[in-house]
C-alpha cells in the first residue's frame, strides 16, 4: 500500500497516519515529524529547515525531496508507506511519481482530509496550548494556510485527475474520521 495524506495545516493528518499505516502494517512517514527531529537535533539539514518553518514557509524542494528519497529507501518502507505532508509542491509530485515509478509500483490513493476553516484555527490554537510548536503562533498559523492554499491545494486536483483521489470529511472524532478513511479506501481497493 502506497498512500499520501493530504489536507491543511490542523487537519489531523499526523493523528490519522499513524492509525492508518498501522492498520497497513507500513511506516507512517510525516516530513514534518523528521524535520522538527532534525532541528532539535541540531543537524546540518535541521538548522537549514528551521528558518523555513519558523516563517510558516516551505522548505526548499531540493532539501524536501532529497530527505524523503532517502526514508523511502529504508527497508521498512519497502512494503509500502504512507506520506503525511508529502508532497506539497508540483516539483514534490514528479519527484515522488519518479521514485515510484522507478520501484515499479503504484500510488494506491491520496487521501485528503477536508475541515472547516473555522475549525482548522480553533485545533491549532488548541495545540499551540498543548504542543508548544514553534510554528503554532497566530501570524504564523495565517501563512501555512495561505501557503497550503497557493502550493498544495492545488495537487488535489492533478489527483482527482488521476483517480486516486480520495476525499474524506475530517470533522468529528478522531475514531469517527478513522472509520470514514478507513471506508473510503476499501472502496479504493474494491475498484
Ligand atoms: P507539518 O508538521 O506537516 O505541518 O510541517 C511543518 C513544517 O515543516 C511546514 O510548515 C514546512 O515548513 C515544513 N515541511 C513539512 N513538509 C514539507 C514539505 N513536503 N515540503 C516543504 N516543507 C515541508
Amino acid at each position: 500500500m502506497r498512500l499520501i495524506l493530504m489536507g491543511p495545516p490542523g487537519a489531523g493528518k499526523g493523528t490519522q497516519a499513524t492509525r492508518v499505516a498501522d492498520h497497513f502494517g507500513i511506516p507512517a512517514i510525516s516530513t514534518g515529524d523528521i524535520f522538527r527531529a532534525n532541528v532539535s537535533q541540531g543537524t546540518p539539514l535541521g538548522l537549514e529547515a528551521k528558518t523555513y518553518m519558523d516563517a510558516g514557509d516551505y522548505v526548499p524542494d531540493e532539501v524536501t525531496n532529497k530527505m524523503v528519497r532517502n526514508r523511502i529507501d529504508e527497508p521498512d518502507a519497502e512494503p509500502g508507506f504512507l506520506l503525511d505532508g508529502y508532497p506539497r509542491t508540483p516539483a514534490q509530485v514528479e519527484e515522488l511519481d519518479g521514485m515510484i515509478r522507478f520501484t515499479g509500483h503504484k500510488l494506491d490513493a491520496a487521501v485528503v482530509l477536508t475541515v472547516d476553516a473555522d475549525e482548522l484555527v480553533a485545533r491549532l490554537l488548541q495545540r499551540a496550548e498543548t504542543e508548544g510548536r514553534a510554528d503554532d503562533t497566530e501570524d504564523v498559523i495565517r501563512r501555512r494556510q495561505e501557503v497550503y492554499a497557493e502550493q498544495t491545494h492545488p495537487l488535489i486536483e492533478l489527483y482527482r485527475s488521476r483517480g486516486i483521489c480520495v476525499e474524506v470529511d475530517g470533522m468529528g472524532t478522531v475514531d469517527e474520521v478513522t472509520k470514514r478513511i478507513f471506508e473510503a479506501l476499501d472502496i479504493v481497493d474494491e475498484s
